[in-house]
């Protein structure tokens, strides 16, 4: 059974022609799954479209901000209303000052946020504030957590890097690597003993509070704890990158639904709805670093940008409104693992299902996945041929098992029958 992509098929040879590799970032490429990657024309609720007409229930959800679905209509009504009065002003608008109060309301222990254009940007930023702020160099960072694609945080990283298994990046100098130490995930003992070898120089502990850039991978008990202890301690600024779990997790993101608090917090995905927004933010103290408060430069011509902000706004306004999404989300995720653990169980081949909240994963492996190790250990090459059976089923999943799944609240309980009756059938 294969399903006809024609048109996607010509579409990836014209891409190649103008775009490196046909994609506009790398996760879009079937590089690891094999095959050609999925044109898509429009999208609503939880089924996406392709240019063949072909219908697919989601699992990426624009990996991760179309939390509600897509084509939300007071997202979409939002934007349409506001295009009309101008794109961009270049001059502050009350709309960021309606999203900065709203993001202080919802998420604990931020007193301030500076908006950007991606989480990127709000990472790249989040670690020169914490440079500058403790006058030191050195950042912490875990193998197989992606932070977006700043020098800093090429190393050893997840997501695209992990999928295209690129394990030094070139253009990155020798320097900048140099000041980023690395971690296995949930190994406390390895970050103590390189925070006393590095005594005095570590300006920055980063970590995805639930890793999501290996597939989906959870804290142990006590590992962000001792983060935090750690850090208070050797007055260390610890960040948590929220850019996937902002948002998601719960409406005050991770800190909220793991009760640990970071010191600067970084947003993007969910944040602008589909829009390219990213932010940062954190105590006060820290905040009042950054330009043109403090010297600690950062900028941006579209940060901001009113359609993005208002689009983010109206998003967030619902989830602020409605915590029962969360409880129906984690439900519905909760519900699709026991299906697919009981589909795959037929199989006779070991695998791992992670989920906690609407992130979820299933790996091949006969190991529990806890970190980079053990999720690369896995039999990815088995991934590849379930993704692509359940893309010709009409399921479409991350194309890399170094990626979450992200549930939409827009799915049914008969799409979730649908998927795990689907599963299934790829054994
Ligand atoms: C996606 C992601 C980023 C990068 O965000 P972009 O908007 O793609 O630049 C950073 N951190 C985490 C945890 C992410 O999942």
């Amino acid at each position: 059974m294969t399903t006809k992509r024609e048109r996607s098929s010509s579409l990836f040879q014209r891409a190649q022609k103008t775009i490196p590799g046909g994609v506009n970032s790398p996760v879009r490429a079937f590089r690891s799954v094999g095959g050609e990657p999925v044109f898509m024309k429009k999208a609503s609720g939880t089924y996406l479209y392709d240019v063949d007409g072909n219908r697919y229930i989601d699992y990426i959800a624009s990996w991760g901000p179309m939390i509600l679905g897509h084509a939300y209509a007071p997202v979409v009504e939002a934007i349409q209303e506001y295009a009309a009065y101008s794109t961009s002003f270049g001059t502050p608008t009350e709309l960021e000052i309606d999203m900065a109060e709203l993001i202080c309301s919802m998420v604990p222990n931020v007193d301030l946020i500076r908006m950007v254009s991606s989480g990127t940007e709000a990472c790249m930023s989040a670690l020169r504030l914490a440079r500058g702020y403790t006058g030191k160099n050195k950042l912490i960072k875990f193998e197989g957590n992606y932070h977006g694609h700043a020098d800093a945080f090429l190393v050893k990283a997840g997501s695209g890097l992990a999928t295209l298994n690129i394990q030094t990046v070139p253009g990155v100098t020798a320097g900048a690597a140099m000041d980023t130490l690395t971690c296995a995930y949930n190994d406390i003992a390895a970050v103590k003993k390189i925070v006393a070898a590095h005594k005095g120089d570590v300006a920055a502990i980063i970590v995805e509070p639930v890793a999501g850039n290996m597939g989906c991978i959870l804290p142990a008990p006590g590992f962000l704890e001792s983060l935090r202890e750690i850090c208070t301690e050797e007055g260390i600024v610890l960040i948590f990158d929220e850019v996937m779990t902002g948002f998601r997790l719960a409406a005050g993101g991770a800190q909220e639904y793991l009760k640990v608090n970071a010191d600067l917090v970084t947003y993007g995905k969910v944040i602008g709805a589909g829009m390219p927004v990213g932010a940062f933010g954190g105590r006060r103290e820290i905040m009042e670093h950054i330009a043109p408060l403090g010297n600690v430069y950062q900028a941006g011509t579209l940060s901001g940008n009113p359609i993005a902000m208002i689009a983010g706004y109206t998003l967030l306004k619902e989830l602020k409104a409605k915590p029962s999404i969360y409880e129906s989300l984690a439900a519905k995720t909760a519900y699709l693992k026991t299906g697919l653990e009981k589909a795959i169980a037929d199989w006779q081949e070991p695998f791992v299902i992670n989920q906690v909240g609407s992130m979820i994963s299933v790996h091949f492996s006969k190991e529990p996945v806890v970190d980079f190790a053990t999720a690369s250990a896995a039999n990815n090459g088995r991934f590849s041929r379930f993704f692509h059976s359940m893309l010709d089923r009409g399921i479409y999943l991350p194309p890399s098992a170094f990626e979450s799944w992200f549930l939409n609240d827009a799915i049914s309980y008969e799409d979730l029958d649908e998927t795990i009756r689907k599963c299934g059938e790829c054994g």
